[in-house]
């Protein structure tokens, strides 16, 4: 991993400029965001046999079955939680890499992430350090049920797809908080964003999108 992190030249911040330009062609405005995925290196959140190909706007293999997020996807559910307001104390749900992690964790008060698969949770945690990103609380769980012992929450977001949304992430949502979660089948989803006002919750359908599916109980 040091070596990983040092030889993190300028090819590779210039590769990094590169998938910036395409998420603004993209239609990400949000220079925050923008300002931090140029920062975090995301070659190292992937196998080295996939490094060369970490800034391809496309998901990539992970492991047990899962994949990290495309970058447009990462920014585009980042942006809509910050539209017009600040992250605030932030539940992720869906690990994966930590790379998402990460991008929450540089723009947020606090977030709590939640992954079911042990050894995913447990490499994210240990490479989020090694980046000198020390505010993440990470849960091997379910992430059906949320992480409650902190509710409530200013924002969640889910990096998978459930068929209908955990009553429990309702619960867990803040008066004026935002959730962005994709909702559908394994072949048909569309990320939805969730905001929770005093007299109950506004749901927006933004857009298709294709996300591993939400799966329930936890794998060691
Ligand atoms: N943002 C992550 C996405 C990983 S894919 C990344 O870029 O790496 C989605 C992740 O959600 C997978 O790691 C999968 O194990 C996890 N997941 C699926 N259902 C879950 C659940 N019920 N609780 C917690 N994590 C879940």
């Amino acid at each position: 991993m040091k070596r990983r992190l040092q030889g993190m030249g300028m090819t590779s911040r210039r590769t990094r400029e590169r998938m910036i330009s395409r998420l603004r062609q993209q239609g990400i405005g949000n220079g925050k965001v923008l300002a931090v995925m140029s920062e975090i290196p995301r070659h190292v959140f992937v196998d080295e046999a996939l490094e060369s190909r970490a800034y391809e706007d496309t998901a990539l293999p992970i492991g047990h079955n899962q994949t990290i997020s495309q970058p447009y996807i990462v920014a585009k559910m980042t942006a809509l939680l910050m539209q017009n307001r600040a992250l605030g104390k932030v539940l992720e749900i869906g690990t994966g890499c930590g790379y998402q992690t990460a991008i929450l964790a540089k723009l947020a008060e606090q977030v709590y992430s939640v992954e079911r698969i042990a050894p995913l949770m447990k490499k994210a945690r240990d490479l989020l350090w090694e980046l000198d990103i020390k505010t993440v609380g990470f849960k091997h769980s379910d992430g059906g049920w949320g992480w409650p012992e902190h509710a409530p929450y200013d924002s969640i977001l889910a990096a998978a797809a459930p068929s209908e949304i955990p009553e429990a992430l309702l619960q867990q949502l803040a008066v004026g908080g935002v959730m962005v979660i994709p909702i559908g089948t394994e072949t048909r989803q569309e990320l939805h964003r969730i905001t929770r006002s005093e007299d109950g919750f506004i749901d927006e359908i933004i857009e298709p999108v294709t996300f591993v599916p939400f799966l329930s109980g936890v794998s060691h």
